[in-house]
């Protein structure tokens, strides 16, 4: 045993091993080079610093924006006989000054700092009459703009390599995709860095998504079903929704509790508190709640509301099963999320560049709802993955989806859209596809356009697939003005032509529907 990194993993940490690529991050830092590590929670990512903080001379500086986690940190440090710290706004001046002073002295092994402190004059300052083992920049997608967790201070951590270019920095995330991982090089000055890109997959999670019918009775069913007495975390776009599933679920006999910044700072504590200590609690929370969270037996994640995008999705499913053992990524979507989350980022002030990153990332959220690919192979492709075979733990693999050609059908809900002018929602278009004499077909006189009544051969449900499909493939877009209006874009073009045929996913049939009124 005369690798010295290995010697402190056994003697200081108590593991045997360490787990895939740790052994080359640690080595490539502690010999005082840059890195980028991208590995998923649960991977491991604390000892890829730890250790060669131990190693080299010096204090670690570790930048991290969770205050909660810090002190968990330290904690578990000190009692392994490590010397850490921490900084941040939860001390008082005192307690701050005598840190300082023990960071100056050279007791400290590693030091953690909140990233607005790190970058104070004052700090910096302090920082050029310590000695420095390296930096670690913790949840560096934070520098992401275009992340949901972007933390303005981190754009600010490029003068570490500008005011200290002989110490060695280590950037960790979660997060992975090529976007992100550029932002981060770019922004953080880690250009030359070697990137450790670890796998993504999360195993043990089996994904399972399904079309909304009736959210809440399909969520009941599935927590009776597959997770009785389990804990677990159900995700909801609004605060209000929160409210009324937290409290539905305790009227259908599951222990539920809110949480959303909704809620004052005590009732929030006092509901994390429950989560973490008591058993089989099942937290309903807006994406305010999880980060940061650290309880391994999550055994579900079930979303009722669409995330913005697959970064999301990654992370918040990803708070499940960090034990290692079977989990649960549940989700139920429909057309009116897809349509909700394109007018919500229409009308954000946000810039036209900003929206077009956000657009094609909902596009590429919709379209993994709909396919009919093994799900964790379509995940993983889109953090840039190849993942060899399907995978025999996802709703597609182990329910194969059954497809149909529905290049007619599309022909119809587009040319539907075409003649009532790019100007109405999947309601109207649907009642003149299925010839409804509804009021609103004859204020417009669409009983008359030559769309109306051609559809009998679906339903309602049916038609609703083939719309949502086509928002999916990018074929219909959403317009700004008017509720959900939906126009057509260049790529309807081709299937209208009939240059091209379009397999659709047939959706599972509900309960207490039957089969023949679906899609043929
Ligand atoms: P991350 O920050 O990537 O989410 P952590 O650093 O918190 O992950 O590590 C996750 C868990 O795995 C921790 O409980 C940690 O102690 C454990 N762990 C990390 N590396 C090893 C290893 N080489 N052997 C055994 N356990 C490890
Ligand atoms: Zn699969």
């Amino acid at each position: 045993m005369s690798d010295p990194a290995l010697k402190i993993l056994r003697s200081v940490f108590g593991y045997d091993a360490f787990r895939a690529q740790q052994a080359q991050i640690v080595a490539h830092v502690a010999g005082g080079a840059d890195a980028l590590v991208l590995m998923p929670t649960g991977g491991g990512k604390s000892l890829c610093y730890q250790i060669p903080a131990l190693l080299r001379p010096g204090t670690g500086i570790v930048v991290s924006p969770l205050i909660a986690l810090m002190h968990d940190q330290v904690d578990a440090l000190t009692q392994l006989g490590v010397r850490a710290a921490y900084l941040n706004s939860s001390l008082d001046a005192e307690a701050a000054r005598s840190v300082e002073m023990a960071l100056l002295a050279g007791e400290l092994d590693l030091l953690y700092v909140a990233p607005e402190r790190l970058v104070s004059e004052r700090f910096m300052g302090l920082l050029t009459r310590a000695d420095i083992a390296l930096f670690a920049i913790d949840e560096a997608h934070c520098v992401s703009q275009w992340g949901h967790d972007f933390r303005p201070e981190y754009i600010q951590l490029s003068v570490l390599h500008e005011r200290f270019p002989a110490v060695p920095r280590i950037a960790l995330t979660a997060t992975a995709d090529e976007l992100t991982r550029s932002e981060i090089r770019e922004r953080l000055g880690l250009t030359q860095a070697q990137v450790f890109l670890s796998s993504f997959d999360r195993p043990n999670i089996r994904y399972h998504l399904t079309p909304k019918h009736n959210a809440r009775q399909q969520l009941l069913e599935f927590l009776r079903r597959e997770h009785p007495g389990d804990a677990g975390i159900v995700y909801c776009l609004s605060r209000r929704s929160v409210d009324d599933t937290a409290a539905w679920l305790l009227t259908q006999g599951i222990n539920a509790l809110p949480y959303h910044a909704g809620l004052d700072n005590a009732t929030r504590r006092q509901h994390q508190d429950r989560f973490l200590r008591e058993e089989g609690l099942v937290m309903v929370a807006t994406v305010a709640f999880g980060m940061g969270i650290d309880k391994p037996n999550v055994r579900f994640v079930a979303h009722l509301d669409l995330p913005k995008s697959l970064e999301g999705y990654y992370q918040e499913t990803g708070r499940a099963g960090r034990d290692g053992l079977p989990a649960s990524a549940w989700l139920a979507y429909g057309l009116n999320d897809a349509i909700q989350l394109r007018r919500m980022l229409a009308e954000s002030g946000a810039s036209e560049q900003h929206k077009r990153v956000e657009a094609h990332k909902l596009e590429a959220m919709l379209a993994f709802c709909e396919t009919t690919r093994c799900r964790r192979q379509a995940l993983l492709a889109y953090f840039g993955e190849t993942y060899p075979e399907p995978c025999g733990n996802c709703d597609t693999c182990l329910q194969p989806v059954a497809t149909w050609d529905g290049t007619v059908a599309a022909q119809k809900a587009l040319s539907c859209v075409y003649r009532t002018g790019n100007r109405f929602g999947v309601g109207h278009l649907i009642d003149v596809l299925l010839g409804k004499a509804s009021d609103k077909v004859h204020e417009h006189g669409h009983q008359h356009v030559s769309t109306f009544g051609i559809g009998s051969e679906l339903d309602v449900a049916g038609w609703r697939s083939v719309y949502r499909q086509l928002i999916a493939a990018g074929m219909l877009a959403v317009d700004l003005e008017g509720y959900g209006a939906l126009r057509l874009t260049e790529a309807a073009r081709p299937v209208l032509r009939g240059e091209t045929r379009l397999l659709l996913r047939r959706d599972p049939t509900p309960k207490g529907r039957s089969r023949d009124a679906r899609p043929a």
